[in-house]
């Protein structure tokens, strides 16, 4: 069974037990791709906070299984940040714990005129008052929940929810977040504090023999698998240093550079000594257990990645790896993206060495100033001084800022940009003005160019196949970190839903997704002069890989665009045209 949706109004306070239909099931598969489906057809409103954006909790057909890092859990909605599709996605357990509170999509409409919380169980839905919860931080939150409701999972905003912060997180186990694009925000605007899900049902799979036994073959291949060592030592952070010294793509000194002088200071090595790393995994991870909990000066935490410690270190330029554990932490704390929150204050770094912010601001928000990034996050949270303007993330905050500070807001179509500099993987900057946003959760082209085996011909059909197969997974969902392809998981999925796919359908299906929520996203007012990168990326020579030494032509660019449109179908404005819809079993918009 992985058809059990749960319709919930909190405006009426109502429920209402679903199904997905199986067609839905089949064209669509599970997590990021059904909870896109349902949003297109749910999704009525004029502005992500209006009380008709949906926000969909979506696990997929193997979460809760036995299959290695298949814990995961998905929130897709109309992102506050970029006003589009969003699935942003989180591991721990509150996935397989919907799953057993006998959900297996939760779609939440409507606004409470008072805080709420949800309490979801086999039985129904309550209705908890959130009035005593309401101005409390993430850890605060979630403590208090799990303690009134034992044995349940809890996700859950922070103040920079509340307070409409459109690159809010939704966190879950403390330090995990739903985190990009603003998930966060939503809730808030909808007056929900938390999701409580509590339940023991078992979780029904087609074949549970056949699951299991796959799920076993691939647990042993994976502690023979070549990449998990390194990738369980090191986690994420490894690539601080491939970044630096080998790919030079480290963002720095908010994407001037691709390199940072003082990064032995936060590279993987730094931060195990400095915060005395022990390895965790998700839920269902065993084996590669790519986390790290940190302790340090009284604190514990999960984390810094290589993401946070990339934007809120070295793109800040901050050298120590407590001052960025510590960022993290608050960024945590309050509920806040760390990537945007990174990119934010990095953008004001900038416009303060221009002299673009108030006179104090100006002086006090330094590249270096941990004292700055600290007190930043809290402002962005609280909305407080130029906080409120960075709240809004950086296109809204270019704007207000004026001054040409729209060439170093690092943004695409209101996401700010994740994983490299473009200035030294011209593929990842193709892949983030082709997504459906711009993250590097769609697709990692860059350690391919690291090591020189793309070549700029082949590079628009890496990126329409890549970003397929990683649509693909995240309807599963598994980990992007399963060193493994889509022949060996299509074998679990079908144990899992006995719709008996091949990797072509699969692959397909990964297909219509992107149509899909490219026909969402123009409905919503993306256009086609979003589809590229801020203008630093153009006008300053690259580091390294395809663009070595040279500037980004902007025709090249354009003209690898429309080659990224042509191969899925679609016109020059990016619109799929009509027979690419009904090749695809689409709905024309
Ligand atoms: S590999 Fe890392 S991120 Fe992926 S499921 Fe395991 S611990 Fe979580």
């Amino acid at each position: 069974m992985f058809n059990r949706l749960l319709r919930v109004d909190l405006s009426d306070q109502e429920f209402k037990k679903d199904r997905v239909e199986e067609e839905i099931l089949r064209k669509f598969i599970g997590g990021k791709g059904v909870g896109l489906r349902l949003l297109v057809e749910e999704d009525t409103s004029n502005d992500p906070y209006d009380p008709s954006n949906p926000l969909i909790f979506v696990t997929g057909p193997l979460t809760g299984s036995t299959v290695q890092t298949s814990g995961r859990s998905a929130i897709v909605t109309r992102s506050a940040l970029t006003k589009t599709f969003l699935d942003s996605h989180a591991g721990g357990h509150f996935g397989p714990a919907m799953r057993r509170a006998g959900w297996d999509y939760l779609l939440i409409k409507g606004a409470s005129q008072e805080p709420v919380y949800l309490l979801v169980t086999p039985k129904g839905t309550e209705f908890g008052d959130a009035g005593d919860l309401w101005g409390l931080d993430v850890f605060e939150t979630e403590k208090i929940l799990r303690k009134r409701h034992g044995g349940s999972r809890v996700a859950c905003i922070g103040q920079a929810g509340e307070n409409l912060v459109r690159f809010a997180a939704v966190g879950t186990e403390l330090f995990r977040h739903y985190g990009r694009g603003g998930a966060g925000a939503v809730m808030g605007s909808k007056r929900l504090k938390a999701v409580v899900v509590e339940g023991d049902e078992a979780i029904g799979f087609h074949d549970s023999d056949g699951l299991r036994e796959q799920a076993v073959g691939l647990t042993r291949d994976l502690k023979g698998h070549p990449d998990v060592e390194r990738r369980h030592e090191l986690g994420t952070m490894m690539w601080i240093r491939m970044g630096q010294e080998t790919g030079r793509f480290l963002p720095t000194r908010n994407f001037q550079k691709g390199s940072f002088e003082q990064y032995e200071g936060i590279t993987a090595e730094a931060m195990k000594r400095e915060l005395n790393w022990t390895s965790k995994g998700c839920y269902g991870c065993g084996v590669i257990m790519c986390s790290k909990v940190s302790r340090w000066d009284g604190r514990e935490m999960e984390g810094p990645e290589y993401e946070t410690t990339a934007f809120l270190g070295s793109g800040c330029e901050l050298k120590d790896a407590r001052e960025i554990a510590e960022a993290n932490w608050l960024c945590d704390k309050y509920g806040l993206d760390t990537i945007s929150t990174g990119v934010s204050i990095s953008f004001a770094m900038e416009a303060a060495e221009k002299g673009l912010l108030g006179l104090e601001d100006n002086r006090r928000i330094r590249f270096g100033s941990a004292e700055a990034v600290h007190s930043l996050i809290r402002e962005i949270a609280f909305k407080e001084g130029i906080g409120d303007t960075l709240a809004e993330g950086t296109r809204i905050a270019s704007r207000r800022i004026g001054g040409g500070s729209d060439y170093f807001a690092i943004q695409t179509a209101g996401m700010e940009l994740s994983g490299v500099n473009p200035l030294g993987s011209y593929s990842m900057g193709l892949a983030l003005a082709t997504g459906d946003f711009a993250s590097h959760t769609r697709l990692w082209t860059a350690t391919a160019e690291m090591n020189g085996e793309l070549s700029l011909e082949e590079l628009p059909r890496v990126i329409v196949e890549g970003q397929n197969e990683i649509n693909a997974r995240n309807c599963f969902i598994v980990c992007d970190f399963l060193p493994y392809g889509l022949d060996r998981l299509v074998l679990l999925l079908n144990a899992a839903t006995g719709f008996e796919y091949t990797p072509d359908e699969i692959m397909e299906a990964g297909a219509r997704m992107q149509s899909l929520s490219r026909m969402y996203n123009l409905r919503k007012g993306r256009t086609h002069e979003d589809d590229t990168l801020p203008l630093r990326f153009f006008e300053e020579e690259s580091f390294a890989g395809l663009m070595e030494g040279k500037k980004i032509p902007r025709d090249l660019f354009e003209k690898q665009v429309q080659e990224v449109f042509s191969l899925r179908g679609w016109d020059e404005e990016g619109m799929p045209r009509p027979q690419t819809i009904n090749e695809l079993g689409l709905e024309p918009p």
